[in-house]
């Protein structure tokens, strides 16, 4: 089942087009990375599932109801972690916890379990009585995102989380992610760092200028650019015989040799590496092999023509 299906999603704002015609489900169990660079559209798709901005046509459904008309509903059972940090300065992380758990109608003792046990979740059960003042960037975003778990949502949204945090907090919040996941939980994951999408993301939606441009598991979107592999065979006496039968492999395209370095280029998928590697090592003497496959770095390159990591502009 689907916990939350756009359907022809469009926004505007003034004469930006920032979602045009999005269409997306987010799959119960499922942790779907929302990858794209800066200003694609991906805080509008989070505000439009829901439910924080007036979208201009399509429609939201969310654990299969109409958004409108359940968005109280709706709101109970979502968590969302906003790009930006919003926690209570002068409140201790425990009272900002029991602030949020408040807000969605939980109290006395099972208020307090939900705080106890969220704290130790994201890690903080030892700075629960301090203010987050005191704390470093990563651990208000780890606050941050308890606040947004306090209540227990089955679906948890996360706007680009681990942004200009140390590495231990984004291992962390990172590690939650899974965790949470084991336990259930839906999580949509907003981010430009392609790592974490392979770090986490069951799925992947790729967005570029209002639009989802490519969608399916790492693998599969790695397989809708990858139609070609490059195989370089180091050996210790290359042989005329030898180019021949690597050659005659079904689906190599090219042999090349360059002193002792024999590169074969080679339709991708084909499983021509191992069979490259058993003709290489039949003539005996393979010094080395390297195979370069394309990442989903090559993938966003391919689809946008921009690169994730310096915020997406044009090369
Ligand atoms: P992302 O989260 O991927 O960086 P956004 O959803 O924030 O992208 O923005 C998508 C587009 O909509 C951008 O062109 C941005 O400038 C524009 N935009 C976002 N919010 C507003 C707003 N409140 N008013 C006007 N334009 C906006
Ligand atoms: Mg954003």
């Amino acid at each position: 089942m689907a916990v939350a299906h756009l359907k022809d999603i469009v926004k505007r704002y003034g004469t930006t087009l920032a979602l045009d015609n999005v269409d997306l489900e987010i799959g119960e169990g499922e942790i779907l990375g929302l990858m794209g660079p800066n200003g694609s559209g991906k805080t509008t798709l989070i505000y439009a599932l829901v439910g924080l901005i007036a979208i201009d046509a399509g429609e939201v459904q969310v654990f299969g109801k109409d958004q409108q008309a359940n968005l109280v509903e709706i709101k109970r059972r979502i968590g969302l972690v906003t790009q930006d940090i919003t926690v209570f300065e002068d409140l201790t992380a425990r009272e900002n916890l029991e602030f949020f758990g408040g807000i969605y109608g939980l109290k006395g003792a099972e208020l307090k379990s939900r705080v106890a046990q969220t704290l130790e979740l994201v890690g903080l059960e030892d700075q629960a009585d301090k203010v987050p003042a005191k704390f470093s960037g990563g651990m208000k975003r780890r606050l941050n995102i308890a606040c947004a778990l306090t209540h227990g949502p089955e679906f948890l949204i996360m706007d680009e989380p681990t942004v200009g945090i140390d590495p231990q907090s984004r291992n962390h919040i990172l590690e939650t992610v899974r965790e949470l996941n084991r336990q259930g939980t839906t999580i949509l994951y907003t981010t430009h760092y392609i790592e974490e999408v392979q770090a986490v993301a069951s799925r992947v939606v790729i967005v570029d200028e209002g639009r989802v441009i490519a969608q399916g598991t790492i693998d599969e979107l790695v397989g809708k650019i990858q139609h070609e592999e490059k195989i370089m065979l180091e050996v210790a006496q290359p042989s005329e015989e030898l180019l021949e039968k690597l050659r005659r492999i079904d689906g190599v395209k090219q042999v090349e040799q360059q002193g002792k370095v024999i590169k074969i280029i080679s339709q991708a998928k084909a499983g021509n590496l191992d069979r490259a590697l058993s003709v290489a090592r039949e003539a005996g003497g393979l010094l080395s092999v390297n195979a370069e496959k394309p990442s989903l770095e090559d993938v966003f390159l391919t689809l946008t023509g921009k690169r994730l990591r310096d915020g997406g502009e044009k090369k």
